[in-house]
């Protein structure tokens, strides 16, 4: 389903006029382009998106209006995705385990920067054109993020020597990549990270190209606003004396950039005095909740789209399906005066959301309205 355009300014009065029965995200480009203004002034390098979390095309577009020109593909079909909007794009092809034929396909949409983990995928890249940057993927033991992120991919600093050594034997130029894990609401772990990348880089003997600090930038899941500038200000001070010839720097962040340019309403099928029963759970666009925990910015209006207060009562909440599994991992403090017919608006619902709805039993949130100014 394409998006609809909405010259509303709130999803509350288009709510109260459309009332409709499935979950809907409501885009706001405004929103994106704030966020992404933070990224592309303070970060000291160069920003790309991780298109993963949030593969729409308004989001892909949004990005490169607001002068975003780099993009982090994991699939042949995110490189399509991403040429098909933007065809002049400059594409990161960072999935580190890749099938022959995704490797030319790479080629065919001529991916500049490739990332590796192990020695077999990178023989794998023997025929890449002379010169092509290496991104070699460096892991370390987790801090400070929601879920480890090496757990599946990453070479231990051991491992990414001899893979820096052997990138730079093959005629091919030499970086370094990680990601610190998503959601890292502190700058240690770039930190960390970047000191280690530069004994990696000295001892291998090599000098690196560049260095890429992943994703991992924070949203606001309900702590607050996330201090994205104090991260980007360390991970620059962090690089400048972690390097006697600082590598110029990317990053790739996927829910940092797209998470605030959405809100998602849910409608209220049902209410018991415990429960409540909600249009859209863990195997829709709250998928990620499961791992993450809830995320705490939520409000809800009435059928006429007026805010409902009062007393907060904790109840457990149930998605759509048959499935008893499909409930939220914790119980939702909502005004006890909730009713069926209500809705209830989640903020900051555009990572791992709609990436993520699987269409189990027929539900599941796909229906996105785009909100005229600020939402
Ligand atoms: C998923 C992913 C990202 C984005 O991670 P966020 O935590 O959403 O910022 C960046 N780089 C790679 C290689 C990824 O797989």
């Amino acid at each position: 389903m394409g998006i609809e355009q909405a010259l509303i300014p709130s999803p509350e009065t288009w709510l109260a006029r459309e009332r409709p029965d499935e979950p809907v995200f409501f885009f706001c480009p405004q929103r994106l382009g704030d966020v992404a203004g933070r990224f592309l002034d303070g970060f000291p390098g160069v920003v790309s998106y991780a298109v993963k979390a949030n593969p729409l095309p308004e989001m892909i577009e949004g990005l490169w209006r607001a002068g975003l020109r780099v993009f982090d593909v994991a699939s042949p079909a995110e490189m399509a995705l991403v040429r098909a909007q933007c065809p002049e794009a400059v594409l990161h092809y960072h999935n580190p385990v890749r099938s022959q034929a995704e490797v030319s396909a790479g080629l065919a949409h001529r991916c500049v920067s490739w990332s590796v983990d192990r020695m077999s995928e990178l023989e794998k890249l023997a025929a890449l054109p002379a010169g092509t940057e290496i991104a070699v993927r460096l892991k370390l033991p987790v801090a400070g993020a929601a879920y480890d992120f090496g757990a599946k991919f990453g070479a231990e600093p051991a491992g990414a020597v001899t893979l820096l050594r052997r990138v730079a034997e093959m005629g091919l130029t030499p970086s370094l990549t990680f990601h610190p894990g998503t959601q890292c609401r502190g700058a240690e772990p770039w930190a960390r990270y970047i000191h280690a990348a530069a004994g990696v880089a000295r001892d291998a003997g090599v000098t690196l190209h560049r260095l890429n600090v992943g994703g991992g930038f924070p949203s606001d899941r309900g702590e607050g606003e996330p201090d994205l500038e104090t991260i980007f200000a360390t991970i620059g001070r962090a690089t400048r004396e972690a390097f006697p010839r600082p590598p110029d720097l990317v990053c790739e962040p996927g829910r940092g950039l797209c998470a605030e340019a959405f809100l998602l309403a849910l409608k209220v099928k049902a209410v018991e005095a415990e429960a409540l029963f909600v249009n859209d759970g863990i195997y829709g666009s709250m998928a990620e909740w499961r791992d993450l925990g809830m995320a705490g910015r939520v409000r809800v209006v009435d059928p006429a789209g007026r805010r409902r207060g009062g007393r907060a009562q904790p109840r457990i909440v149930f998605g759509p399906t048959c499935d008893s599994l499909d409930r939220l991992p914790e119980p939702m403090a909502l005004p006890a005066a909730i009713e069926e017919g209500d809705f209830v608006i989640c903020e900051g619902m555009g990572a791992y959301s709609r990436a993520l709805v699987t269409g189990f039993n027929g539900y599941g949130a796909r229906r996105v309205v785009r909100m005229s100014a600020a939402c």
